[in-house]
């Protein structure tokens, strides 16, 4: 039969984790829909699991002068709400599920899941989001580029847990984040595009994009932005096609559920070429 703890500190939880082979549960919103019972049956997990929710240690958003440090355990409500948050991820979580899902689901939690469809992977790979990873006896940090490797595949090692998502402090002139679902709200996308852009002297020194749901990863490409730096727009609005075609090997989409490839490609490329004509 599966355990169940509920620790009270990081360093309980820690602890357990050095031990034994535990499912982590945050918010237990992809978890519980994962691990349904397809039948009247309690909820089918592996493994033992450690419900981290209540630790006080693993919530709230602090700053210091370049980075925002997102506690694990923060509700994508407070992070929505809080003063620190950056406008982008605010307009992006409030584009995730509905207030009640939003209330118990973490940020942790959907770069945890690792779905290619996670809403807020696409703006974290646009803003170079860091993770911190903690175990008993170490602490490190990864980009999360690095840290999401496939479909729901993420470098967590058993004993460890992401202990903050840390945010570098970034202005860009124009930045957005667009989803393409069903419905305007609590619908998961059909894909995603986000975008930052920073001028100086009429020229580009800042250029970003991302997709989210088209790939088995978000898909991003700092070697095709550093080619439209030093840009002025008339310049990117005549390289469009150039951009595009750029592009256009990564975003393999698959057939699913909510769309199909020919549609997710096409809105892709649709949505780029808005970006830069109304620049
Ligand atoms: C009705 C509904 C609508 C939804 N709509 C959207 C949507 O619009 N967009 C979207 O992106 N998602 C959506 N989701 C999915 C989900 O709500 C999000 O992915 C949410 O951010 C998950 O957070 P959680 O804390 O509930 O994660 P959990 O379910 O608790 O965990 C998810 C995964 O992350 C791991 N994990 C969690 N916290 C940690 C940690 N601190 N350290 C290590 N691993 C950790 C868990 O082990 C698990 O593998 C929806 C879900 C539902 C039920």
């Amino acid at each position: 039969m599966v355990k169940s703890y509920v620790p009270e500190t990081l360093k309980e939880t820690l602890e357990l984790l050095d031990k034994g082979k535990y499912q982590i549960v945050a918010g237990g919103t992809d978890m519980l829909i994962q691990n349904h019972a397809r039948s009247p049956l309690p909820i089918n997990y592996k493994n033992d699991i450690i419900y981290i929710s209540n630790l006080e240690e693993l919530k709230g958003i602090t700053e210091d002068d370049d980075f925002i440090y997102i506690g694990a355990c923060t509700s994508l409500e407070e992070i929505m709400e809080h003063k620190l948050t950056p406008k982008l991820l605010k307009d992006t979580i409030l584009e995730m599920a509905s207030p009640a899902i939003r209330h118990t689901g973490t940020l942790a939690g959907n770069i945890g899941n690792a779905s290619p469809a996670g809403d807020s992977l696409v703006t974290l790979y646009l803003l170079n989001a860091d993770v911190q990873l903690q175990s008993l006896n170490n602490t490190r940090r990864m980009c999360i580029r690095d840290f999401i490797t496939g479909v729901r595949k993420i470098d967590l090692k058993p004993n460890e847990i992401i202990t903050k998502v840390i945010i570098n402090k970034i202005n860009f002139d124009k930045a957005e984040f667009i989803k393409v679902g069903p419905r305007r709200s609590d619908a998961i996308s059909k894909l995603s595009f986000a975008y930052g852009i920073t001028f100086h002297n009429n020229q580009t020194i800042d250029f970003r994009i991302a997709f989210g749901a088209v790939n088995t990863t978000v898909v991003r490409h700092p070697e095709i932005e550093c080619q439209y730096i030093r840009k002025t727009k008339e310049e990117l609005k005549e390289s469009i096609e150039e951009i595009i075609t750029a592009y256009r090997p990564f975003i393999k989409p698959i057939d699913d559920q909510r769309s199909n490839k020919a549609y997710r490609r096409q809105v892709c490329e649709n949505l780029l070429r808005e970006f830069i004509l109304e620049l």
